[in-house]
């Protein structure tokens, strides 16, 4: 592996920024009369908030940082000494132990108090307790989109009239009781052509995993480019930039030859290409990486960087139909999806991505992305005849990292993947 000696890339400098400027806006927001809402990722409204001037708070994104940070463990212990269970999802108690220690955000700053907890979820019935949590500990009003999971596999137009329904009688109503304002559908139509723009150089960049050798790891480096689109900039000058920049980058990597920038550096060699469904672990995400990284193996493809957003299957916030546009994004997020839908998409990964092997990380947590693993798990491997694995972790709990028995599940796999290719060359 060659070590990285050359200065951060400009995305990455621009992403920083936007983040440490985010940040300031909220710890500022109080005495600056800013409202702001929490919300979460999966189906955000982000383009109709901002029309509003609010502000989005995102308590999975705070869980995640705290994870990163070290500081999960004794949040998730504080959220048990409280009384929720070892078995809810370690997201939820994360942020419940930060709230209580103070409610420090990610960049050391008080986070503000909500004004609004917008409950637009995707999939995942957890959400909708979480909020119930939350709403006990603050003062002021829920409002709730709720979007009708993908139980057929397809967005039928009564599904998308029953959310642009709710928006127009629900939620915009709230929003303009809250904030003092009129709905301005001509600015929301604005944020959403600048979202199109930023979400086709992401597809771009999610792509080029394509070539030999993939110049991105599509998981462990794609949380990164996942980032700004998935959380509150989608539709901000900054994320345009910030993808235009990103792309020049990675299709500069292209033309050079060049494999993924790993924690350890740049990669020399790749020898395995994979696709891997399933959140990544966040209180060891580097140690994780680099376990990946020390036997050659990149990630092509991942169902997690779909979490927010399906655009690499065509789908771009269109600003000629703002509201139903939403709603479209809202039901095609990835746990939306039904079973046979996942595996369809993980197979086309598999075939796509021209990947040696299926890789299963389960999250304890996450009944959301977990249940079904299995089953995908094998369809996967029976559709392409390429061979599957499984680890276990968790998102930000700990406890629930062995790094010795991940490390042995990867090598043993691996040496699966080099079996096969053996036998294909022998056979
Ligand atoms: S269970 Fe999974 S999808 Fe649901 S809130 Fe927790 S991490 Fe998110």
């Amino acid at each position: 592996m060659t070590k990285a000696t050359a200065a951060k890339d400009l995305s990455q400098e621009r992403q920083k920024q936007m983040i440490a400027a985010h940040f300031d806006k909220l710890a500022r927001a109080k005495a600056e009369g800013h409202k702001c809402a929490y919300t979460f990722v999966p189906g955000n409204l982000t383009e109709l908030l901002l029309s509003f001037d609010v502000l989005p708070v995102l308590p999975e994104i705070n869980a995640l940082q705290s994870g990163m940070r070290g500081k999960s463990r004794d949040y998730i212990g504080l959220a048990e000494k409280l009384g929720h269970s070892e078995d809810v999802c370690t997201y939820v108690k994360c942020d419940v132990g930060m709230l209580r220690s103070g409610n420090v955000g990610p960049t050391g700053q008080r986070l503000p108090d909500p004004d609004m907890l917008l409950l637009s979820y995707t999939g995942c019935f957890t959400f909708l307790k979480w909020f119930e949590i939350l709403a006990e500990e603050y003062d002021c009003p829920t409002t709730m989109l709720h979007v009708p999971y993908q139980g057929d596999g397809e967005i039928t137009p009564s599904m998308r009239s029953y959310v642009v329904d709710q928006l127009k009688t629900k939620v915009i109503p709230a929003l303009e009781k809250m904030t003092g304002k009129a709905y301005d559908e001509d600015r929301l139509s604005e944020l959403l052509a600048r979202s199109a723009q930023a979400e086709d150089d992401l597809v771009a960049v999610l792509e080029s995993a394509k070539n030999r050798p993939s110049p991105i790891d599509s998981y462990f480096g794609g949380v990164y480019y996942i980032g700004p689109i998935f959380t509150s900039f989608r539709d901000t000058e900054d994320a345009v930039a910030y993808y235009r920049e990103l792309r020049s980058e990675v299709e500069e990597r292209v033309r050079l030859g060049k494999g993924p920038v790993t924690p350890d550096g740049e990669l020399d060699e790749e020898r395995y290409r994979v696709v891997v469904e399933g959140p990544p672990n966040w209180t060891s995400f580097r140690e994780f990486w680099k376990m990946f990284a020390d036997e050659g193996a990149v990630v092509v493809a991942s169902s997690y960087t779909k979490v927010g957003g399906l655009y690499d299957q065509g789908f771009r916030h269109d600003p000629s139909r703002p509201l139903e546009t939403l709603a479209d994004y809202c039901m095609g997020c990835y746990t939306n999806l039904n079973l046979p839908s996942r595996v369809d998409l993980l197979s086309r990964y598999v075939q796509d991505y021209e990947a040696d092997g299926f890789l299963v990380n389960s999250v304890k947590s996450c009944n959301s992305f977990s249940a079904g693993q299995l089953m995908i798990l094998r369809e996967v491997e029976a559709r392409t005849g390429r061979p599957g694995g499984f680890v276990e972790s968790d998102l930000v709990d700990p406890r629930y990292f062995s790094a010795s028995n991940i490390k042995n599940r990867l090598e043993s796999y691996f040496q699966m993947i080099e079996q096969k290719r053996a036998q294909g060359a022998s056979g």
